[in-house]
């Protein structure tokens, strides 16, 4: 895809991601690797709502910023992801109303905050992870971000919001949503006896589906 063509993309769907309620005022920012190893980001202070193709930030292989609007300050979670998984396109962080609220959760497993109950939430993004809370702009978690991200397909980063990465912007797009509806799913079901899928079921997705 040619540089034109994701910038066109990367701003449609920030827009369909604002309009559809996935991101409130200038919250939520999306990434894409470019064919030349630099990147594309949301600016800092921009609404995903009215993102355009040619005001985005430019960066170039090693996260130096090139042209363009100022960079998000949640930039270095972008870059922490891409630089352990040169096999990651795209990745996309929100503020959506149900991973928020999953992620201030006192009650769950760290290592596996959103346990799955459907199949597609195993193929989609599998094992969620919590990483402890920082304030905005502390960047000092990229060291355990950078570990999940080498098995990980989706961190919640606690009481902030999900960060889901993939190998081009639709796959990591219907993670982040399929996420979310997980995170709804979690809280209707919450004091509901359920069932949630067992191991032999999340492994036979995995050898199946190959995720
Ligand atoms: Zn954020």
């Amino acid at each position: 895809m040619t540089e034109a063509n994701l910038r066109e993309r990367m701003a449609a769907y920030g827009r369909s991601l604002f309009a559809r309620g996935y991101g409130c005022g200038t919250s939520g920012n999306l990434s894409a690797r470019l064919a030349d190893g630099g990147f594309l980001l949301s600016p800092t202070n921009a609404s995903l709502g009215d993102l355009q193709a040619d005001h985005l930030t430019r960066l170039d292989a090693e996260g130096r910023y090139l042209a363009g609007p100022a960079a998000t300050k949640e930039a270095w979670l972008h870059l922490a992801v891409y630089r352990v998984r040169s096999d990651i396109h795209a990745v996309v962080h929100l503020h959506s109303t149900y991973g928020v609220a999953l992620s201030c959760l006192s009650d769950r497993d760290p290592a596996d905050v959103l346990p799955p109950v459907t199949p597609y939430e195993v193929m989609r993004f599998g094992v969620v992870a919590l990483v402890p809370y920082r304030r905005p702009g502390d960047d000092s978690a990229v060291g355990e971000i950078e570990a999940l991200a080498r098995n990980h397909r989706a961190i919640l980063l606690a009481n902030h919001g999900p960060v889901v990465w993939g190998p081009d912007l639709s796959t990591a797009m219907a993670a982040a949503e399929e996420l979310e509806e997980a995170a709804k799913r979690a809280f209707i079901l919450q004091g509901h006896p359920h069932h949630r899928l067992t191991a032999a079921q999340t492994r036979e997705l995995r050898d199946v589906f190959g995720v």
